[in-house]
């Protein structure tokens, strides 16, 4: 009988991937997906480590796999292998081996294509199975290939690691120094995930848009902008994406291909942070307010519709409240499509986590909720601007009611609207007739037999 692996995921979008592609490597050793850690042989915490909530997780969820574990070896059931993966498996590997004893094998995102090898190790002993090394060689060239997509929709890491140590950030010292994968191996899996019927794909990098991948044919390295015309070459591929973006890494070649690229759709999420100048100083983010609103007025040059999304942090340590101010003056400008907002939490190691954190949680939830506010009164106007318009939607879903299917927009919204379910996984214009918080509702623009045509 097949084994069960249960992967639970945490975090971004490049831990999403991850997943998938272990996932992929352990199918070969018979391990078949399942939803339920209940009925798993083992059991992986693809973790987050980058808020203090998103690391603490592990520990309760491990205690939760410890009882299932006991449970079921109590009456007699098979072994529960229990793995943890990800950021927090990389920043605490020893500190998860003796406070949760329970777990079997640690690994980090750099050497999950290990994972063989560990899970082996953990069954013959406890104890030696912890890998958070930054092997020399890439995982990249030791993963199967990816072995399907879901929808239409693939993700595709291009770059990791980051070497802008944001005062505030484990990333630089979780996923370790920013490095690209070549050019040709992304042209080959972006084909691969075409063949697999995605239409469109994201690029995936903690700072993606620092990407320098090697040449095909020897050269300079290429910037995103060039991967992207290129990856519109690759038929089957309609719509590209990339995300997180950081400001100062885009490019005149990035800019304007938001302007030039049809296939790049017009939706950027480009984090901020806050809109006062000397907390971006002692972020260490690089730039100012002005330089991002200055940025913006480029992008919005080269592609005027153009939907923006970000990042924000309050509470970052001595932020004032007219600092603060400065941050919501710069949300309600800008006018973002979307966004995220965080508390700002202190992470041990960071340059930030020795400052001292001199807000309350009261300060920084009410301020949350102020700028969360703003937010979404810039989402909502976003949403209530694209009634009327007709635009493009790669359907993929069932709706919730009969013979409706959702699709995304080209501005990342999910949209619903009356299709006959053989549509879909196909790009159809659809005239937007009511706006939601988060989402749109329409109309095909055209007969349904006509646009089946
Ligand atoms: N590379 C991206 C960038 O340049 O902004 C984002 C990386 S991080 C995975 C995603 C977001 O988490 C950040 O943009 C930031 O807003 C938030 N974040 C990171 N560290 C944080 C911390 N210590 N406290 C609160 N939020 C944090
Ligand atoms: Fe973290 Fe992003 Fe800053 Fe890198 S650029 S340190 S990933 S917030």
């Amino acid at each position: 009988m097949a084994k069960k692996l249960c992967i639970k995921t945490y975090g971004c979008q490049m831990n999403v991937y991850d997943s998938g592609r272990m996932a992929d490597l352990l199918a070969p050793l018979g391990y078949a997906t399942t939803d339920e850690a209940a009925e798993a042989d083992l059991v992986i915490l693809n973790t987050c480590h980058i808020r203090e909530k998103a690391g603490e997780k592990v520990y309760s969820d491990v205690g939760r796999l410890r009882n299932l574990r006991a449970e079921r070896m109590a009456a007699g059931g098979a072994p529960l292998t229990i793995a943890v993966a990800g950021c927090t498996a990389q920043a605490e590997g020893e500190e998860i081996m003796r406070r949760a004893p329970a777990v079997d094998l640690v690994v980090g995102p750099q050497a999950y294509h290990r994972l063989p090898e560990l899970i082996a190790r953990a069954h013959r002993s406890k104890g030696e199975a912890l890998d958070t090394e930054f092997p020399a060689e890439s995982k990249f060239d030791h993963l199967p290939q990816q072995s399907r997509v879901e929808g239409t929709a693939a993700f595709l890491t291009i770059q990791e690691g980051c070497d802008k140590f944001c005062t505030f950030c484990v990333v630089p010292y979780t996923r370790g120094a920013e490095t690209s994968r070549p050019v040709a191996a992304v042209l080959a899996e972006a084909a691969h995930l075409a063949r697999l019927g995605a239409q469109e794909i994201t690029l995936l990098g903690q700072n993606v848009n620092a990407y320098h991948g090697e040449a095909p044919e020897g050269g300079a390295p290429w910037s995103l902008g060039r991967l992207a015309h290129a990856l519109a070459e690759v038929p089957g591929i309609a719509r590209i994406r990339y995300t997180t973006s950081h400001p100062r890494d885009m490019d005149d070649e990035l800019i304007a291909a938001h302007g030039t690229l049809p296939a790049l759709m017009p939706f950027l999420h480009l984090p901020v942070q806050s809109g006062a100048d000397r907390i971006l100083e002692a972020m260490n983010r690089r730039h100012t307010a002005d330089d991002y609103r200055r940025l913006v007025e480029r992008l919005r040059q080269a592609r005027p519709d153009l939907a923006l999304s970000s990042d924000f942090i309050v509470g970052f340590p001595g932020e004032s409240e007219k600092e603060f101010q400065a941050t919501l003056d710069l949300a309600a400008e800008i006018g973002f499509a979307q966004a995220y907002s965080f508390k700002y939490s202190p992470r041990p190691g960071t340059p930030a986590s020795m400052m001292a954190d001199s807000l309350s949680e009261d300060v920084k939830s009410e301020r949350l909720a102020r700028l969360q506010a703003v937010i979404a009164d810039g989402q909502r106007r976003f949403n209530d601007a694209c009634v009327g318009r007709t635009m493009p939607v790669l359907f993929d879903r069932p709706g919730r009611h009969e013979g409706q299917l959702i699709g995304r927009s080209p501005y990342m919204q999910a949209v619903h609207a009356e299709v006959p379910a053989a549509l879909s996984g196909r790009i159809l214009d659809v005239t937007i007739e009511s706006a939601h918080p988060n989402s749109l509702g329409g109309r095909l623009a055209a007969d349904p037999a006509e646009a089946a045509a």
